[in-house]
C-alpha cells in the first residue's frame, strides 16, 4: 500500500482544508516550531483508527477538533481522508468524520463502515495506527529509557505477535470457567449418587 493523499479539514491547526500529497520518493515536511508537523503524523494515525485521545496529545477524542484562535472561531467537525494505492487493487479512500457530541464516523470508499473494518483494511496492509513505522516525538527517548518489559512489548508489537496474548487471556479465561463448571459437575453428580 502507498499513501498518495492526506486531506485535513478542521483537523487540529489545519482550520482550512488542507491536502499532503506524497509523490514517489522522499517527502520531507519543515517549518518553524508550532507550525503543525507532529499534527499531520497524528492526522494519519487518527484516520488510520486510533482510539487514544492521550496519544494525540489531547484529553478527548473531540480536542482534534479546530479549537479556534483570537481571529476564528472552533469548528463543530473535524475530517481526514487518506488516499492510498493497493496493488493489484482499486485506489482505496478511507474517511473518518468526528462531530462535537456525536462521535467518530468512518467511510471506505464512500461506504459507512465501522472502525473495525478500517482498522482490517490498513491491517491486511501490514499497517495501521499502532504500526511501529509510525515514529512520533519523544519515541526514541522513550525506546532508549524503557524498562526491560517494556521494550520486549515494542518488540512484540513490531513483530505483530502483541495480539496473541490478548488471546491467551481469554483462552485462560475459558479454561478457569470449565474446570470451575466441572467440579460443580463432579458435586452434582456426588449428590445423586
Ligand atoms: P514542533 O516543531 O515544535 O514539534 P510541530 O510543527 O510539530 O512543532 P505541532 O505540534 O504539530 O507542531 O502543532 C502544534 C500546534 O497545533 C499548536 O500551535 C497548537 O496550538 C495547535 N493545535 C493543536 N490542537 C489544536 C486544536 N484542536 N485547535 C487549534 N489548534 C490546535
Amino acid at each position: 500500500m502507498q499513501i498518495k493523499r492526506l486531506r485535513l479539514t478542521g483537523f487540529k491547526s489545519f482550520v482550512d482544508p488542507a491536502d499532503l500529497r506524497i509523490e514517489p520518493g522522499l517527502t520531507g515536511i519543515v517549518g518553524p516550531n508550532g507550525c503543525g508537523k507532529s499534527n499531520l503524523l497524528e492526522a494519519l494515525r487518527w484516520v488510520m483508527g486510533e482510539t487514544s485521545a492521550k496519544s494525540l496529545r489531547g484529553a478527548g477524542m473531540e480536542d482534534v477538533i479546530f479549537a479556534g484562535t483570537a481571529t476564528r472561531p472552533a469548528r463543530d467537525f473535524a475530517e481526514v481522508s487518506v488516499l492510498a494505492d493497493q496493488p493489484g487493487d482499486e485506489e482505496l479512500e478511507v474517511v473518518r468524520r468526528i462531530e462535537r457530541g456525536a462521535g467518530s464516523a468512518y467511510r471506505i470508499n464512500g461506504r459507512d463502515v465501522r472502525a473495525k473494518d478500517v482498522g482490517l483494511a490498513f491491517a491486511d496492509a501490514a499497517t495501521g495506527a499502532h504500526s511501529p513505522a509510525l515514529v512520533s516525538q519523544g519515541r526514541i527517548g522513550a525506546i532508549i529509557a524503557a524498562k526491560p518489559a517494556e521494550r520486549r512489548a515494542m518488540l512484540e508489537e513490531a513483530a505483530g505477535i502483541a495480539g496473541l496474548h490478548v488471546r491467551r487471556k481469554d483462552a485462560e479465561q475459558k479454561l478457569r470457567a470449565t474446570e470451575a463448571n466441572l467440579t460443580r459437575l463432579d458435586e452434582v453428580i456426588g449428590d445423586q449418587e
